[in-house]
């Protein structure tokens, strides 16, 4: 009710971005991101300086809510429902010296946390300082108590002068309200196009903000020249610790089934693509930083289809329908900037967008050449709503496992040749359509799905999932019968040697 009104009736400052409806971090990052960007661009400097509150939640007084709610015109009936909420909040202490032991304390600052109100009030009181009259050139950016002030100009001297104005407005709004500044947790980042420029000195509440090339703001690392590379590199070492945690939990093979696989990759997925939309053009300009995503993505990926470690990554990402993560991130920028009306495109469009440069890749791909022999509608494969995979349609879609040929191209075994039959080669393509050991298990699958053939077989498992599940049962018969002869053979071969 009350974030009703106070959204309607202009209550809030636009600086403020937490626990807002429809804001997210990602908008406060974007907001300090996009005005750094102009100034860069219009060859100009520009310093970010990060406030930190000493116990901002429980130290602020209550008072000064209820000065600012009756501010912004609060209706009385929604002052006295908080006023008795105040009242309330009242600890009892044990005390030896009152005659009952006990003794009565009202608690008489701090918003109340945990509550849903809570964030809102405190919104509401710490208003004045992101409306405080700072001088030009200058901006602050509140997410709930983490503050950000900023100043740009053309000279060191401009953004020093600005900056320091701005620190003294504001941390006199913030006193004003009982709150203290932990001045020795600020940090400054100082963003700037040219070289061999002089760092403003930054003074807060007497002491000096040191300048670093990174600080963190809101879970993100923002560096000086806005590329984030620091950043990304972060989050692939996170997502890395992520996956190793949970694939312990995870056995490899003939564990949890296909969908509970993905679980996986989208955690991890979502832990390296916090604040995407913020940073996701970086990795346009760098394959290193890319690859340091596309390395932890894949391997997640490839747990999900319990793949060999040798599969191509664009064969990965087609065989368990997931795209490269640095398109993902993309399309959440894409996604963010549809959701905040700073574009014409649609959602449809900008899906369509990924899909049309994850087809572009694939067809580049050089690697991977089986699957894509089966496979040639990747976007009907990716789209499809049924089939999932596991440990041995992946190899068999992928030639990647209990095949001579590829056992032999690894050198685990001398030569390509099949252990079922004559054939001086094993490998996907014999074991599905020419093994002569496996007649009976074709003969079923063909009753399933009708004449058995390379080019159309995918299709035919799209279309239904009789037709899948056919195929993802000869994949499982065979391919069980050639890892026990494997292993016996590996067996016998190591005692003889013996
Ligand atoms: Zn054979």
């Amino acid at each position: 009710m009350l974030e009703r009104h106070l959204e309607s009736s202009q209550g809030l400052a636009d600086e403020q971005y937490g626990f807002r409806k429809g804001r997210s971090t990602e908008d406060a990052i974007s907001a300090l991101e996009s005005t750094a960007n102009a100034a860069l661009g219009k060859y100009e400097l520009c310093v970010a300086v990060s406030l930190d509150i000493r116990n901002s939640f429980n130290s602020i007084g209550w008072d000064h809510i209820k000065t600012a709610l009756q501010k912004c015109d609060v209706p009385e009936y929604l002052l006295q429902t908080f006023q008795a909420y105040f009242k309330e909040r009242s600890a009892t202490l044990a005390h030896s010296h009152s005659a009952t032991g006990q003794l009565e304390i009202n608690i008489t600052c701090g918003v109340p946390q945990g509550s849903v109100v809570g964030p809102t009030l405190w919104n509401v009181a710490y208003d004045r300082v992101l409306r405080a009259q700072c001088p030009e050139s200058t901006k602050i950016i509140g997410f709930a108590d983490d503050t950000l002030v900023m100043a740009f100009g053309k000279t060191t001297e401009d953004v020093e002068r600005r900056i320091n104005e701005a620190l003294e407005v504001v941390a006199e709004e913030i006193s004003i309200l009982g709150l203290s500044l932990a001045t020795e947790k600020s940090e400054a980042v100082f963003f700037k196009r040219q070289y061999k420029k002089r760092k403003p000195t930054i003074r807060l509440n007497g002491a000096d903000v040191p300048i670093t090339k990174t600080m963190r703001y809101l879970g993100l690392t923002i560096d000086e020249k806005l590329k984030f590379r620091e950043h990304i590199k972060e989050a692939a070492k996170k997502g890395q610790r992520v996956l190793t945690s949970l694939k312990r939990l995870m056995p490899d093979i003939g564990g949890p089934t296909e969908p509970r696989r993905r679980l996986l990759v989208s955690v991890v997925q979502s832990v390296m693509l916090y604040g995407a939309p913020i940073w996701a053009t970086s990795l346009e300009y760098s394959k290193v930083i890319r690859r340091e995503l596309l390395k932890v993505q894949r391997q997640a990926v490839l747990r999900s289809i319990c793949g060999y470690r040798t599969i191509s990554y664009d064969t990965t990402y087609i065989l368990a329908s997931t795209p490269p993560i640095d398109l993902i991130a993309m399309e959440r920028r894409k996604l963010f900037q549809i959701r905040r009306g700073l574009t014409r495109k649609t959602v449809q469009e900008a899906k369509g967008d990924t899909m049309v440069e994850w087809l572009q890749r694939t067809e580049d791909a050089k690697k991977g050449e089986w699957t894509r022999t089966l496979i040639h509608d990747v976007r009907g494969w990716v789209m499809r709503k049924h089939g999932s995979m596991d440990f041995h349609l992946t190899q068999v879609l992928s030639g990647h496992g209990c095949f001579s040929y590829y056992t032999h191209r690894i050198g685990k075994k001398e030569e390509p040749n099949c252990r079922h039959c004559p054939s001086t080669l094993d490998n996907a393509h014999h074991t599905l359509v020419e093994c002569r050991a496996w007649a009976a298990e074709r003969e079923e699958l063909e009753a399933e799905i009708g004449q058995l053939n390379i080019g159309s077989l995918i299709g035919k498992m799209l279309s239904n999932t009789q037709a899948w599940e056919a195929v993802s049962a000869f994949a499982k018969r065979t391919m069980k019968q050639k890892e026990a002869l494997e292993r016996a053979q590996q067996l016998e071969e190591r005692n003889m040697t013996n």
